[in-house]
């Protein structure tokens, strides 16, 4: 084959079973690209010894006539919140920093099994807060379309992994947009599951009500195989969800022949009005709802009157739960110990350790999820935001009656400049504004690349929401739209990135 590293999930996995190609050969190239942009990129956080090794084995299984998983001898990168036996997992925190896991993940667990090669870990906001990678605490990832602009997060190194061609396949974590938004500014696809779906034993908890795996991938197909090979119930997780799920990819394969857009009903909610949204995402997300009107879609438009209460209700319910799960990285149980003096008190040598290991937008959410919690607080802050999602919830409710699915841009801007809103807290999370209600009702979320905003050239994804349960029908309207964009383009999106075009990355 000839450019391998530019070789989705998808036709990597055909060809390995077709014998085109080995497993050894597929993991090389993808070492080989990592080695000679990363230093650029900066998507990973640690890179396997064992990759060629896995490989190798899964080459002999191959040739001793073993059944294989679809995806056997595929790459895969992992996002670094996600624990492993044989990588270090620090959530991007300085606290983890060389912290060694007993066990695998869930999701990571299936990906072995299923033959996937991990490739290593990738970097990521500081315990997954943050829309930018800045604040992982081992430095920021990059944008593989502009090398000044941010990757999105928490999980850019991810969606910059598999933007920039250094790995195929990525897992990602999603709480309030983690994976949709990275895949936004990446010109990459991400799914946030129905909370659920995928098990998150062995994912480090940010805030437990809202985290979900998911995958991330350079198309809709791909990441419906990797989907299929996490999802489903894990005994674990005691809020993994029972029953049986359809395969994803087929959904996938099923959208990408277009008639699931015939009497499709999408709605469209009055009240995030184009003002709030880049003059360029707002018109690329209007170009995406045309080119599926053309195919019999029909667009109504809904209210969903409580969206904008979101992000509120999310910053008090996050740094909530999140302040509770943190308080385990107290210097005795995992990773960093700072002994202040000799005769440092168990209280000194914690307070100093958390002082140590956390980085500045950790401790401003556990002061937050503290104070939301204290007593004469409580019913004011957390309970009030509580019943604010239950109305998000209704919103989603009400709106699954007169739609099938409901569509939004998948962030309010394209990739900013790092350093733009570092030191502005409020304006990162006035960045999740369409991602966080999807979390806060635990239904599906899918986005895929729409096209460029025309004022700077860089990507922009549409975001899909269906019922709880219904991440099928996400695959099946996230390939159709991507089968009709891909067909006007003359190929993806990437495909497009001058700078990724030439092999190189800026
Ligand atoms: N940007 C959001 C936050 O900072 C989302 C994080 C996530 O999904 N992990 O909380």
């Amino acid at each position: 084959m000839s450019d391998l590293i530019r070789t989705g999930a998808a036709d990597l996995a055909r060809a390995l079973a077709a014998g085109e190609v080995s497993s050894v050969e597929v993991t090389r190239v993808h070492l080989d690209r990592i080695a000679a942009v990363d230093g650029d990129i900066h998507a990973f956080l640690h890179v396997s010894d064992r990759a060629l090794d896995v490989a190798a084995d899964i080459d002999a299984r191959r040739a001793a006539g073993e059944a294989l998983g679809p995806l056997a001898g595929v790459p895969l990168a992992i996002k670094d919140v996600l624990v492993t036996t044989d990588m270090p997992s620090t959530s991007g925190s300085r606290i983890l920093e060389g912290y060694m896991s007993p066990y695998d993940a869930t999701v990571v667990a299936r990906a072995r099994a299923a033959g996937l090669v991990p490739l290593g870990k990738t970097n990521m906001d500081e315990f997954a807060m943050g829309s930018s990678t800045e604040h992982s605490a081992y430095g920021p990832t990059r944008n593989p379309w502009d090398l000044d602009r941010i990757p999105g997060g928490s999980g850019g190194g991810s969606a910059a992994a598999v933007a920039a061609f250094e790995a195929p396949l990525a897992l990602g974590s999603d709480t309030g947009g983690s994976i949709r938004q990275p895949a936004h500014v990446t010109g990459t696809v991400g799914i946030k599951p129905t909370y659920g779906g995928v098990s998150r034993y062995g994912a480090i908890a940010l805030a437990s009500s809202l985290d979900q795996v998911g995958p991330v991938a350079r198309t809709v197909l791909d990441a419906g195989l990797l989907h299929d090979v996490i999802g489903g119930h894990d005994p674990h997780d005691s809020t993994s969800l029972t029953g049986a799920w359809p395969s994803f990819a087929d959904a996938a394969r099923e959208g990408a022949r277009g008639d699931v857009l015939k009497g499709l009903r999408i709605g469209v909610i009055t009240e995030l009005p184009d003002s709030g949204f880049q003059p360029g995402v707002a018109a690329s997300f209007h170009e995406a709802l045309a080119a599926m009107q053309a195919q019999g879609a029909e667009v109504v438009e809904i209210s969903a009157p409580h969206f904008e209460y979101g992000v509120a209700a999310y910053y008090l319910i996050l740094p909530a739960e999140a302040s509770s799960n943190l308080a385990k990285f107290d210097s005795v149980r995992f990773g960093m110990r700072v002994t202040p003096h000799a005769q440092a008190t168990v209280e000194e040598v914690m307070a100093a350790t958390r002082d140590a290991g956390f980085g500045d937008e950790v401790k401003r959410r556990i002061i937050l999820g503290t104070y939301a919690l204290s007593a004469g607080y409580y019913d004011a802050y957390y309970g009030s935001a509580q019943k604010v999602r239950t109305l998000i919830q209704r919103d989603f409710d009400l709106a699954f009656g007169q739609v099938d699915v409901i569509a939004t841009p998948s962030a309010p801007t394209t990739a900013f400049r790092l350093g733009e809103r570092v030191d502005d807290p409020l304006q990162m999370y006035l960045n999740d504004v369409t991602t966080i209600p999807a979390n806060l009702a635990g239904v599906p979320g899918i986005s895929v690349p729409s096209g460029l905003a025309a004022e700077d050239g860089l990507p922009v994804g549409i975001q899909f929401l269906a019922p709880v349960r219904e991440d099928a029908r996400l695959y099946r309207v996230g390939a159709a739209l991507e089968a009709l964009l891909h067909e006007s383009w003359g190929g993806s999106l990437l495909d497009r990135a001058p700078q990724l075009a030439q092999g190189g990355v800026a």
